[in-house]
């Protein structure tokens, strides 16, 4: 924190499912039982005498993409992180779209194949099973693909790189994770009708155009023209510190206080 400066409010960004205004983290798969019904608020009352705010990760980095990055104006759109898991967040009307209970945007998890494979949240055929790069490297394991000399495991990159070498069974996999990406987007601009869908994340950030071109592609050819002729894809500008950038749209209009704390200092 710079010298002189007062801080005025916490803000957290943290995995999903959360509640937000009760300040608990509910049940994040892929972390461990220790984090079922996390209560996040109670600690930092204690540590902190100022409001708290608490969103899913996505969410934030939805709201640092909007007043920092590659949303900057843009009061309709979809952000997207593809890495170890596919999540997102809906912006509209330059607000967070949160749903009936909070859980909206969980964008990894909308069916793109019928056929699977299951997706870690115990769905089948899930954007996520398929694109994120932990659906990447299981798919290369199942056919077959090893990891590169000196890699301990096999990554979504350890997969890129062999399909860049020629692989064919790689190139496979790969082709898969493009497709159901574009599936995806042309489903998210049919139903949201976004001016952006900002995409972020690991995988997205080395594969590019690679990734990026086939779905601009599916969105023109197959989604409904008049949503696919006002929305734009494109990367995500702030990197992986978005979520920590988000903290300050958060507390600043962004987001809601930690009910349940603010109840308890009152
Ligand atoms: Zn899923």
């Amino acid at each position: 924190m710079a010298a002189g400066t007062t801080p005025v409010a916490v803000g957290v960004a943290a995995i999903g499912p959360l509640d937000a205004r009760a300040g608990r983290l509910l049940g994040p798969p892929n972390v461990g039982p220790g984090y079922r019904d996390l209560d996040l608020a109670t600690p930092l009352q204690r540590r902190f005498d100022l409001p708290l705010y608490l969103e899913r990760d996505t969410n934030v980095a939805a709201l640092g993409e909007r007043a920092f990055g590659a949303a900057r104006g843009v009061d309709d759109f979809v952000y997207l992180t593809i890495s170890t898991g596919v999540g997102g967040a809906i912006v509209s009307h330059g607000r967070l779209f949160l749903g009936a209970t909070g859980f909206a945007g969980e964008l990894g998890h909308i069916p793109v194949a019928l056929d699977g494979p299951a997706c870690g949240c115990g769905g089948v055929g899930h954007f996520e099973a398929l694109s994120s790069g932990t659906g990447i490297a299981r798919a290369a394991r199942e056919a077959g693909l090893t990891p590169p000399a000196g890699a301990g495991v096999l990554t979504a990159a350890g997969v890129a790189g062999a399909e860049r070498a020629g692989d064919a069974r790689a190139a496979a996999v790969m082709t898969r994770a493009r497709q159901a990406f574009a599936a995806a987007v042309v489903g998210i601009v049919n139903a949201f009708n976004p001016r952006l869908i900002v995409v972020g994340g690991g995988v997205a950030r080395a594969e590019g155009d690679r990734l990026f071109g086939p779905a601009r592609e599916a969105i023109a050819a197959q989604a409904l023209a008049p949503a696919a002729a006002a929305v734009e894809l494109v990367p995500a500008a702030l990197g992986d510190d978005v979520s920590l950038v988000g903290c300050l749209p958060l507390v600043n209009g962004g987001g809601q206080p930690i009910a349940a704390a603010l109840d308890r200092v009152s």
